[in-house]
């Protein structure tokens, strides 16, 4: 099946180079040039992913997103914003209003691609499957994010959430120190011993009652989700 996309471009030049990429890439593309049409559009068409320029007449892409985010069965489509402000500060802020991520111009089409597909992949995953388990004893949930050990809940902060998301969805294998820096923090500068004090925290608060330590220190490479019983 085609990925239906909406591209939401004004300038006619790059609507027309992006159209035909993508319909190589077979995507369906449905350009839209007006702001306030964009929304209609976006409800009509209910597509799998939305390209949305900054500057746009009648209606900016910063509204339109705004209004997508709170509009009835399209409030969770990938929006990605495709902007020609090079400021960080716009950047944020289209983040801040929901876009899910962005591009400057000129940018590469091979580039947006992969962050579709990076997209599609993430939207499609959240949809499959809401609910992680872990050998009869921890239970997550991606939608309403509860995690439970043995039945009763157990509070993580974001980070101690993302870190054991990671490891119920590898369990078994060790991540450095490295790794879980990379893929939980990102590019942020932060001390590898920040990772010990989160996994210090998470070993705590998941280990309720005496319940058995999940997460295995393996020393000097890293930690893992134990899987021997
Ligand atoms: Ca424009």
């Amino acid at each position: 099946m085609k990925t239906k996309m909406l591209l939401v471009e004004d300038e006619n030049s790059l609507a027309i180079v992006l159209k035909t990429f993508f319909e190589k890439q077979n995507f369906n593309v449905e350009v839209e040039k007006d702001g306030e049409n964009a929304l209609f559009q976006a409800e009509s068409l209910k597509p799998d992913i939305i390209l949305l320029d900054w500057m746009l007449p009648n209606l900016s892409g910063i509204e339109i997103c705004r209004q997508i985010r709170t509009t009835k069965g399209i409030k969770k489509t990938p929006i990605i914003f495709l902007t020609a402000k090079g400021e960080e500060e716009d950047k944020l802020r289209g983040l801040d209003t929901g876009a899910d991520d962005y591009v400057t111009k000129p940018f590469s089409q091979m580039e947006l691609l992969a962050r579709i597909n990076a997209l599609l992949r993430r939207s499609k995953q959240s949809n499959l499957d809401d609910e992680l388990f872990y050998k009869n004893t921890i239970t997550m949930n991606l939608k309403t994010l509860r995690v439970k050990r043995e039945g009763k809940n157990v509070k993580l902060n974001p980070k101690e959430f993302d870190l054991l998301r990671l490891f119920m969805e590898n369990p078994g294998k060790v991540f450095s120190r490295d790794q879980l820096l990379d893929k939980i923090w990102g590019n942020i500068n932060v001390e590898p011993r920040t990772v010990d004090v989160h996994i210090r925290r998470l070993r705590k608060n998941i280990n309720i009652n005496k319940t058995k330590d999940l997460i295995r220190t393996v020393r000097s490479s890293g930690y893992s989700l134990d899987i021997v019983k």
